[in-house]
Formats: structure tokens, C-alpha cells, sequence
């Protein structure tokens, strides 16, 4: 992996899917990018935006938004703004993995504590989680194209917080669906998306049908079911205030400082809170010779948010074998 050509201006290596260089050694997402001019004008709007459907929606439900809170360090600070800035009534979920890292776990706690607001722990049960994420480890069960975003692993548990989240929502009657996206992952032009039940029905459908192959009907009370998409559910926004409040890894981490949460000492470079990213970043590169991470890293660096030099550091970082072999004993997994 180490000797593959990379991008001069960003950090996409050549085997990432579709990509080319130029003789100046520049990718061609790279010289597709626009640059970051009209970028602040977007985020102005969509902020406006942002702070219409709060004056909408304010007080007219128990909870005027569910975050999606993993206690890394972006939706910390996420949840900190729209509790601080925005003053809303937030009910914060945890989706666990059995990965959080113990570090994590202290943060979620004093973080939701210090800020005042509600907190759900969601556990699905393990043993249907450790068939899926074993499974993920060494078959490719997603579209390439969602592997050029993130690992089979993370897909497979992104897709049980998104919709075992939004049946919370749903159920709930909340009316906003907060993450804490960069705007690596998440362009301001996607930061606001308004739901229907026939465009949740058709993603659903991609994400549930490759993981009830994997894991039957286990996976059923993790999605929305026939009932939530009848008259009866008001469907939630999705809402990523990162992409246009602005992101700076310094002031996130001073930020989150105030409340007392902490930097864990035990999980890679890329993730602030799971054990497992680790194993599935490493299992990702292996199969398909490029980091997982390396697209938004990408962003940030074309957009400005992230150095180069930082990023590619950030990449060419070694696993702990000590976390890879924690990780592979409790999902059972043999030592290779
Ligand atoms: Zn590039």
C-alpha cells in the first residue's frame, strides 16, 4: 500500500476506483473540485434553513431532535451547539456495538450529564451484530461504490443506527434527525434532507436485503417495517450542522474540553470512540488497497478543513495489534 502513487493534492492513492492523474500527479476529483468559493455563500443558506425548521418545529413534539450521539468527538461537539447555541430539547442515542472504548463510554456520560440533556443506550443483540461484522470482515455484501466511502463493517453498523434510529424518531414523533457528520462526509449541499417514506423505503431496501442474507430475520427490529411508511408516521429531516456551521478540529477539541471529554487513548486515528474501525479499516485495505478513510480525508483536504501532511499521517498509521486482537477474540475470529 505504502509504495502506491498518491494524489499531489489530495491523498487518493491510485487504487481507488475511477481514479486518474494528470502529469502534474493531480487526481481527477481534484481537478473536478470547484473550489471553496461559492462554499461560503451555501452555508450561509443553509443555515438560515437550518434555523427556519427549528423556529418550525420548536416545542411542538416531546423532543425537537434525536441526535445520533457516538461520543467521538464530532457529534460531541454537535451536541453541545444545538444544546448551546440552539437551546432545543434533545433526547441524544447511543447505538452500541459492544466497541465503544471505555474512554468513550466516560465521555457519553459526563458529556450528556454536563450538557443537561436525555440519553438512550440502544445494544442489539450481539451475537446477531458479531455474525454480520465477521461476515463483512472477509465478503463484500455492499456496492463498490459504497466501499469507496467506508468499510463493509461500518456500513453494515451505520445502517442499524440510521434506521433503528429513525424508527425511534418515528415512534417518538421527533421531528429532526441530527448527525455530526464532517463536511468531509457530509457536502453542505446534503446537510439538510428532507425524508420521504418512498426514498426511506428504496435505501432501506439496499442496506437490509444484503444484511437479512447475512443474519435473517434477526436484523428486523433494527429497520422500519411496513407500518412506518402508512400515513400514520411523520417523517424526521436529517440535518448535518458541521457541513455549514463551520469545522475546525482544534476549536471541536477545545470545545468538548469544557465539558470534560476526554481524548480515548485506545482507538485509532480516525475514530474517537469504536474499537472496532480499527479492525475493519485494516481488513478493508487488505481486500481493496485503499484506507477507507481516504475519501472524506480527501474532502476535508480539498476543502481546507484538513493539512495534507495530516491526513496522509493519518492514513499511513499501523493498527494496534493489541486492539486488532481484542476485537477478533471477541467476534471470534481465528489469528490469521
Ligand atoms: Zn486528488
Amino acid at each position: 500500500m505504502s509504495k502506491q502513487k498518491i494524489c499531489n493534492r489530495c491523498a487518493l492513492p491510485a487504487a481507488f476506483p475511477g481514479i486518474r492523474f494528470n502529469e502534474a500527479g493531480v487526481c481527477n476529483f481534484c481537478q473536478g473540485f470547484k473550489g471553496a468559493g461559492g462554499e461560503a455563500t451555501k452555508k450561509a443558506e443553509y443555515r438560515l434553513k437550518f434555523e427556519s425548521l427549528i423556529d418550525q418545529y420548536r416545542g411542538d413534539s416531546t423532543y425537537d431532535a434525536l441526535m445520533c450521539y457516538s461520543g467521538g468527538k464530532d457529534s460531541t461537539y454537535t451536541l453541545s451547539i444545538l444544546k448551546e447555541q440552539y437551546g432545543l430539547n434533545i433526547l441524544a442515542v447511543t447505538v452500541d456495538n459492544g466497541f465503544i472504548s471505555e474512554q468513550a463510554s466516560r465521555n457519553i456520560r459526563v458529556v450528556v450529564e454536563n450538557l443537561g440533556v436525555d440519553h438512550i443506550y440502544y445494544k442489539p443483540r450481539f451475537d446477531v451484530l458479531a455474525k454480520i461484522f465477521r461476515h463483512c470482515a472477509s465478503n463484500d455484501i455492499y456496492s463498490r461504490k459504497s466501499l469507496e466511502r467506508a468499510s463493509g463493517i461500518c456500513t453494515s453498523c451505520m445502517a442499524i443506527v440510521k434506521y433503528s434510529t429513525l424508527r425511534m424518531a418515528l415512534e417518538k414523533d421527533i421531528p429532526l434527525i441530527v448527525y455530526g457528520w464532517s463536511p468531509g462526509q457530509s457536502p453542505v449541499t446534503s446537510s439538510i434532507i428532507k425524508n420521504n417514506p418512498g426514498i426511506v423505503k428504496m435505501m432501506q431496501k439496499s442496506l437490509y436485503d444484503p444484511l437479512y442474507r447475512v443474519a435473517g430475520n434477526d436484523i428486523r427490529p433494527y429497520f422500519l417495517e411496513d407500518k412506518h411508511f402508512g400515513d400514520t408516521f411523520r417523517f424526521p429531516y436529517y440535518i448535518h450542522p458541521l457541513a455549514f456551521l463551520g469545522y475546525d478540529e482544534e476549536t471541536a477539541y477545545k470545545s468538548i474540553a469544557r465539558l470534560s471529554w476526554k481524548p480515548p487513548g485506545d482507538t485509532d486515528a480516525n475514530s474517537t470512540n469504536c474499537l472496532l474501525n480499527s479492525f475493519a479499516n485494516m481488513m478493508h485495505k487488505r481486500r481493496l488497497g485503499f484506507h477507507p478513510y481516504v475519501y472524506e480525508l480527501s474532502n476535508l483536504v480539498r476543502g481546507g478543513y484538513l493539512d495534507r501532511d495530516i491526513a496522509l499521517a493519518r492514513l499511513a498509521q499501523s493498527e494496534n495489534p493489541e486492539i486488532i486482537s481484542k476485537v477478533k477474540r471477541k467476534l471470534e475470529i481465528e489469528a490469521d
